[in-house]
């Protein structure tokens, strides 16, 4: 499944792939253009015929109780911010705000908490 074009390069499509992370299932949704060497979650490493690199990692935002749907990505590609719900826990309170989340050529999202 195609959830829009790559932000980083030209002819890439965002595209989701089924992954395990630490006996967990996760997707990925990463370029077209980029493939890695070692997919255990943990280490990649881009193959040398990659054009990209760029992917999103469904659970990349998991510590605040946030996984990437696609339709979030889909809007992230194509306004290239999307707000999101977050947690957090203070002591036994569970604290729910709002923030928008932009692409991130390293990471794939970032959060601004400004
Ligand atoms: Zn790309």
């Amino acid at each position: 499944m195609i959830l829009g074009k790559c932000p980083f390069c030209s002819d890439g499509d965002i595209e989701v792939r089924d992954k395990e992370a630490r006996g967990k299932k996760v997707k990925l949704y990463a370029c077209s253009n980029a493939q890695w060497v070692t997919e255990d979650g943990e280490f990649f490493e881009l193959s040398q015929e990659s054009k990209c690199g760029f992917r999103i990692w469904q659970n990349s935002l998991a510590k605040y109780g946030k996984w990437l749907s696609y339709k979030e990505i889909r809007e992230l590609l194509e306004k290239e911010s999307v707000e999101v719900e977050l947690f957090s826990k203070k002591g036994n309170k569970k604290i729910e705000y709002k923030k928008y989340i932009v692409l991130d050529r390293e990471y794939g999202v970032s959060v601004l908490w400004e």
